[in-house]
This record gives structure tokens, C-alpha cells and sequence, in this order.
């Protein structure tokens, strides 16, 4: 029976049909680098509160130097010196200057400030000035930086350090933000040993649960690492009974169709809604995806480039959405120029992973010289993902395609 499988897009849509935001928590300011905020963030006040001096110089009447050039300084009588962060006790008048520093407020009296590079201390605490002005020059007006009410943060906004600096301006050392989720991660398989475990002959080392709890993280997300499950019913049911705590469940591994695959057989008898399983896309084709008991679980492949491959394509966007972030949650797909020839075999949708340099305007791929499904070192240093659409086979080196971004660019 061949029955076509779902697009990656297809396949996305029904993941992210099924994710709801996640509840709220309130962090202190410093931990909220790279949460995401769930409240509009707008402006308390005025920013700057006051119109004030953008230059170390004289707060003065504009008028009163229209006729100042290099060979006719006007002098002004200094009144007044005036730091920042305090106020001017006496106004400007005609013929009068107030000395003042970056960032002061301007005195009443005055409408423009003369740098001090334009001017000439004088005797009696006159000083002399060298060029005239126009009204407003080197004045921050009020509300220059942000004004009352202003939307400063949007809800679903991912909080960097700008976000952190502006909370602070605003006065928030408290922000309510996305709980992060909590994803438990299992794998099965007879032949994985754990880290500190001997590798003997047919076995192979758990990787799969550190290079998923890695992008739980990466993502925004609290991994919750589970012992291995042994390809038999019992053991596997009950690790992803055990991974029902979780907001989200990821098992690697025995999802495909060969005797000891378990994790499709156990899900249905604990009475999941599969929404897919397979999926038409390389490395990668077995996914399962259904709600058991409300919470999302992804039965990702076992193989160590599929596993991290679905779980960009798929779980990734869905720990996105259920944070609450603005969309898009998929990674953004650019023109890049292939450093070297991509080839597949044109049965599914490929992706190859690659690494990017930027030269001249253009960003170039460069594959991985191996690319099987569980290359695992074909991921290292790989920052994208060369896209060869269904029924294309081969891409000449120097031609253009599409690459989706999967980690820094920099
Ligand atoms: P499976 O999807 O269970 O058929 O596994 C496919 C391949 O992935 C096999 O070669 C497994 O040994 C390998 N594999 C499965 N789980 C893991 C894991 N947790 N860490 C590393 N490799 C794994
Ligand atoms: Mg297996």
C-alpha cells in the first residue's frame, strides 16, 4: 500500500495546529535573556523627561548670536554652571549663557546650545562665542528617545539585550514571561550504552539524548533526560508513561517499521491520537507525531542527523509557538551559491547540511563532504541546510539554492 506522504509544510501544520501557548512566570530582569514576554511593554514616561544638552557647551538664546562668525565672536555673560542630573536655578536672558554638560537639562531662557569647541573663555566670566546657532541646535527634545505610551515590546518578543536595557528604563525588574518547557527526552534501542558504559562490539553510545537535550535548550527549553528504553513493549511504555510529567515528549528511535520498532505500537495501545507518521523529506522519512494524553510527542528516527534534522524541522517551531513567540517559528530559507555539487536521489525532498560563508554580498554553501543519515559529523560546524526539492537530483557546484538557516551565521 503506498499512500503519499505528508510535505514537511503539510506535516508542520498539523504539529502546529495542536500547540497552545504554554502558562506564565514572573523572572527578575537578569534571567530574562532569551525568554520570551508574554505582556506588552510600553513607555511609563517621557523619555528623555526633559529637553536636554546633546553637547558639553553653553545653554543660549539663538538670537543672541545671529551675527556671531569666526572674525566677530559675541560675547555672553556665563550665569550659571550646570552639570547633569541637576536643574538651572536661574533662566537665560538676553545676552546671557548657562555653562553646560551633556545630557543637563536646558534652562529655562534658553533654545540652543553652542559647543564649547566654538567658544572662547573670557574675562569677568564672559566667554566668547564664534558661530551662531539655529533654535534647537545640540537640544535632545523631550520624549526623543521614547514617548508616553509608546509600544516599546511587543508580547512574544524574545528578550535580548536591548529588550533587558529598555525594561530597565522602564523601570520592570520583574517581567512576565513564557514558562519554559519542559521536553522529556527518551531513547530506545537494544544497542545504545549509556556515556560512562564500555562500547562493546554492536553497541553504540546514547548520543541522541545529549544532542536533543542540547537543542531543548537551544530552543528555550528545560530537556529532561530519561534512562534508555530497551526495544521491548513494557520497557518502552513505561518510560513514556514516566515522560508524561512533561510538557513535551521526544523519543529517538524505533519509530520505523523493522521488528523491534516499538514506539508505534505502544503509542496506539496507550490510545494516542497519531496525527503522521511518515513524512516526505531525507534524512528523516519516520516521524510520528500524535497527542497522548494532551501532551505533543514526536517519535523522531534514531539515526543521529535525522534526529536533530526532524527536531529543527518540527519540534523546534512547535516549543516556538507554545512560548508564545511571534511568528515565524520556522528558521528562515536563503539564496546561497553551492560551494560544491549537491546531489539525492529525488524521491523526497533532501537536506543537506552545509556551512556558510559570506563573501562579496553572497552567502556560499559548502556540504559536508558525507552526508548520510547518520553521519553524525556531518553536523558539526553545519549552520544550514541546502534544500534539494522532490524529483531534483542533482545542483551543479557554482549554481544557486535555497538553504534554510539552522544555527549562527557568525
Ligand atoms: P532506529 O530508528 O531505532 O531504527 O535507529 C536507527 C539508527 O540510529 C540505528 O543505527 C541506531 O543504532 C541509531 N540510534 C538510535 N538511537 C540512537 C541514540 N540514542 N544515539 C545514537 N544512535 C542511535
Ligand atoms: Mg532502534
Amino acid at each position: 500500500m503506498t499512500t503519499k506522504l505528508l510535505t514537511v509544510e503539510e506535516a508542520l501544520a498539523k504539529v502546529l495546529d495542536q500547540i497552545t501557548p504554554l502558562g506564565t512566570e514572573r523572572v527578575d530582569l537578569l534571567n530574562t535573556l532569551g525568554r520570551v514576554i508574554r505582556e506588552d511593554i510600553k513607555a511609563p514616561m517621557d523619555v528623555p523627561l526633559t529637553a536636554n544638552s546633546a553637547m558639553d557647551g553653553f545653554a543660549v538664546k539663538a538670537e543672541d548670536l545671529e551675527n556671531a562668525f569666526s572674525d566677530n565672536p559675541i560675547k555672553l555673560k556665563v550665569i550659571e554652571d550646570l552639570p547633569a542630573g541637576y536643574l538651572a536655578k536661574s533662566k537665560v536672558e538676553r545676552g546671557q549663557a548657562i555653562r553646560i554638560m551633556t545630557g543637563a537639562t536646558i534652562p529655562e531662557g534658553a533654545n540652543a546650545v553652542v559647543m564649547v569647541e566654538v567658544t572662547k573663555k573670557a574675562d569677568n566670566d564672559f566667554v566668547e562665542v564664534f558661530e551662531s546657532v539655529k533654535v534647537g541646535q545640540h537640544i535632545r527634545p523631550r520624549g526623543e528617545d521614547l514617548q508616553k505610551g509608546d509600544l516599546l515590546i511587543k508580547n512574544g518578543t524574545m528578550i535580548n539585550a536591548a529588550e533587558i536595557g529598555i525594561l530597565a528604563s522602564v523601570q520592570r525588574p520583574f517581567v512576565k514571561v513564557s514558562r519554559s518547557p519542559v521536553v522529556a527526552i527518551l531513547s530506545t534501542g537494544d544497542e545504545l550504552v549509556e556515556i560512562e558504559e564500555a562500547v562493546l562490539p554492536g553497541k553504540v553510545v546514547n548520543s541522541n539524548s545529549y544532542s536533543l537535550a542540547a537543542l531543548v535548550k537551544a530552543s528555550g527549553g528545560i530537556p529532561i533526560v530519561q534512562s534508555i528504553a530497551r526495544d521491548n513493549e513494557q520497557e518502552i511504555r513505561s518510560t513514556i508513561k514516566a515522560s508524561l510529567a512533561a510538557d513535551f515528549v521526544i523519543s529517538s528511535g524505533g519509530v520505523s517499521v523493522g521488528d523491534y520498532d516499538y514506539v508505534k505500537p505502544v503509542l496506539d495501545s496507550l490510545g494516542a491520537e497519531l496525527k503522521f507518521w511518515r513524512v516526505s523529506m531525507k534524512p528523516g522519512k519516520p516521524i510520528a507525531f500524535c497527542l497522548l494524553s494532551g501532551k505533543p510527542y514526536f517519535g523522531l528516527p534514531g539515526n543521529t542527523v535525522s534526529s536533530m534534522l526532524s527536531f529543527l524541522l518540527f519540534v523546534k517551531p512547535a516549543l516556538r509557538k507554545a512560548m508564545n513567540m511571534l511568528p515565524p517559528w520556522t528558521m528562515p530559507i536563503i539564496d546561497v551559491v553551492l560551494d560544491s555539487r549537491a546531489v539525492s536521489k529525488g524521491d523526497r525532498r533532501t537536506y543537506l547540511r552545509a556551512s556558510l560563508r559570506y563573501w562579496e554580498g553572497k552567502f556560499y554553501a559548502r556540504l559536508a563532504p558525507r552526508q548520510g543519515s547518520g553521519v553524525s559529523s556531518s553536523m558539526l560546524g553545519a549552520n544550514a541546510l541546502v534544500i534539494l526539492e522532490e524529483g531534483v537530483t542533482e545542483l551543479k557546484e557554482g549554481s544557486q539554492a535555497k538553504a534554510m538557516i539552522i544555527d549562527n551565521i557568525f
